[in-house]
């Protein structure tokens, strides 16, 4: 690598003229934000659409078509985008300045609130909206739809950089149709469907509680009831895919199956957030942090959801089968059963500070349903109303949306998913303990060149195993095998096979010779 700055990684002319069309294209809707009322709205959008989508497409066949197949990650540290400089910074603040706007301040994108019409920005989406759901856009239908084409457009562009590589080929095409399909045309379609007498809520069939955090408010599960058999199959499917689809797809799979192939927020930092994916902190500190944070949520989103359920459940056993005394035993008896079979089976697989965090947890929780028992005090200290609002707020708002994408440029692509995101934090945790999925290493091949560790967007440092030859079982690897895919040694694979011997903390680097490992290990 050289010091000095290679010219070779300056944009050359073709992707200067692909970086204007797109930013031209930009800067219609930037004007459209600004409330610049177009003529001929459809044409518009469509232009201003089109050109940012032909602007990363014609950027990605300059960047790879001439090139030999393979992975070029070359100069990244070179340019200001990809290496916290100046356009990083730009970025990061323009997309959180759209993100706090679009959450907290809609109407400056033109929402019109009490039955006004729409202006500016979401006027300019209203004949999208009307030709797909029937009616006039929401700040939701804008973000939904630039949202898809991100990820549409970025992942034309990285499957190009990795099309030598099937299981990147695979799991992008996955990604790309999961958003397109379930996430954004099937629910547009499905509010079309909306009546008096059938009213489903607008629902992202692929998101599953507690990502969905909001899934079984009242307000939810009375639409579902009342639209029919579909409602009433499609809450079923909510409460199967967290209690039996989830668990039986992560045992077999680990949570790649969810995090890398499916969700909507990993396909964005898949594919959008490419290439800020070496930017994440790799430190042990950072890790410290992530554990606590994250499992700090889950514990949150559980007793949030605890106490908005319980608060529009009956107490008349002989009116209703859930009550609110049963449904608050249900949990109990959840949460005891994971913490008592993981302290009994799965004790010596967790560090010190994990240990301690699941009992001070599990003491907490107990306390406040002993005090909500015993003294009739709100259960959880605070009424559900507040608790749901601050979830929504510091969680659903600022945490996924502000932070967790905004920053893609300065903290990397996966800071949602890393620190924040609950579903991960589950799905990790089963992946951890009860699951056929690890990353194998051959030791005896690693060159210690840190590829797989700087290109690792979660920050665990993978070369560590590699070294030592030892199985990755990390609960935070989302399985998107670019470690493996950069390694240029071939040291890192991705297998899903018997939980014995899955973790395998000490054996240590000895080549590949099993004669020998053996012989130490017996030592
Ligand atoms: S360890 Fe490898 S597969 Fe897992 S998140 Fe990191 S790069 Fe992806
Ligand atoms: S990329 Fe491969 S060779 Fe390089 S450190 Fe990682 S495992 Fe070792």
């Amino acid at each position: 690598m050289s010091l000095t700055k290679p010219e070779a990684f300056d944009l050359s002319t073709k992707q200067r003229i692909s970086t204007a069309i797109g930013v031209i294209g930009l800067i219609i809707l930037i004007l459209a934000a600004f409330n610049v009322n177009f003529p001929y709205k459809p044409a518009v959008l469509s232009i201003s659409l089109l050109m940012i989508t032909v602007g990363i497409i014609l950027f990605t066949h300059d960047l790879y078509l001439g090139k030999h197949e393979g992975i070029k990650n070359d100069g990244v540290m070179f340019k200001s985008i990809s290496s916290r400089g100046l356009w990083a910074w730009i970025s990061g603040i323009a997309l959180t300045g759209f993100y706090i706007v679009l959450y907290f301040e809609a109407e400056w994108l033109g929402l019109g609130v009490e039955d006004a019409k729409n202006t500016g920005l979401v006027a300019l989406f209203d004949p999208l909206s009307n030709l797909l759901n029937g009616g006039p856009a929401s700040q939701w239908f804008v973000y939904g739809t630039l949202y898809t084409i991100a990820i549409l457009a970025f992942g034309y562009k990285f499957l190009w950089k990795y099309r030598h590589n099937r299981y990147q080929r695979l799991r992008t095409f996955s990604v790309m149709f999961f958003q397109l399909g379930f996430a954004f045309l099937i629910p547009e379609f499905m509010s079309r469907l909306n009546s008096d007498s059938f009213n489903l809520p607008y629902y992202d069939l692929k998101n599953i509680w507690p990502l969905n955090y909001y899934n079984f408010e009242q307000y939810r599960v009375d639409a579902f009831i009342s639209s029919g058999d579909i409602g009433l199959a499609l809450l079923i499917f909510g409460v199967a895919s967290i209690f039996v689809i989830t668990p039986i797809l992560t045992y077999k799979y680990g949570k790649r199956w969810y995090c890398s192939w499916v969700c909507g927020c990993g396909g964005l930092a898949e594919t959008a957030g490419d290439s800020f994916r070496h930017l994440s902190d790799k430190r042990q500190f950072a890790w410290n942090i992530e554990r606590w944070v994250v499992h700090s949520v889950v514990v949150f989103v559980v007793l949030m959801t605890t106490a908005v359920v319980h608060s529009y459940l009956g107490e008349d056993a002989s009116k209703y089968w859930l009550t609110k005394s049963t449904f608050l035993i249900l949990v109990a008896a959840l949460l005891t059963a994971v913490f008592a079979w993981t302290m009994i089976f799965k004790k010596e697989q967790l560090a010190k500070d994990a240990k301690y965090g699941a009992v001070g947890y599990f003491v907490i929780i107990a306390v406040l349903f002993v005090m909500h028992f015993a003294n009739g005090t709100d259960l959880f200290l605070f009424k559900a109303e507040p608790l749901r609002k601050s979830y929504g707020f510091l969680i659903g708002a600022i945490f996924s949306g502000v932070i967790g994408t905004g920053f893609y440029p300065i903290f990397g692509n996966r800071v949602w998913c890393r620190f924040g995101c609950p579903m991960a934090a589950i799905l990790g945790f089963q992946q951890r303990l009860l699951s056929k999925f690890r990353i194998t290493t051959n030791g005896g091949q690693c060159i210690s060149c840190g590829n797989c560790s700087t290109y690792c967007e979660m920050g665990i440092d993978v070369r560590a195993y590699a070294q030592k030859g030892e199985n990755i079982v990390r609960s935070s690897c989302v399985g998107c095998g670019i470690c493996s895919a950069v390694c240029p040694r071939g040291v890192l694979k991705l297998e899903n096979d018997s939980m014995n011997g899955r973790i395998d903390s000490n054996e240590i680097l000895l080549g590949n010779d099993v004669d020998l490992m053996t012989l130490v290990n017996q030592k």
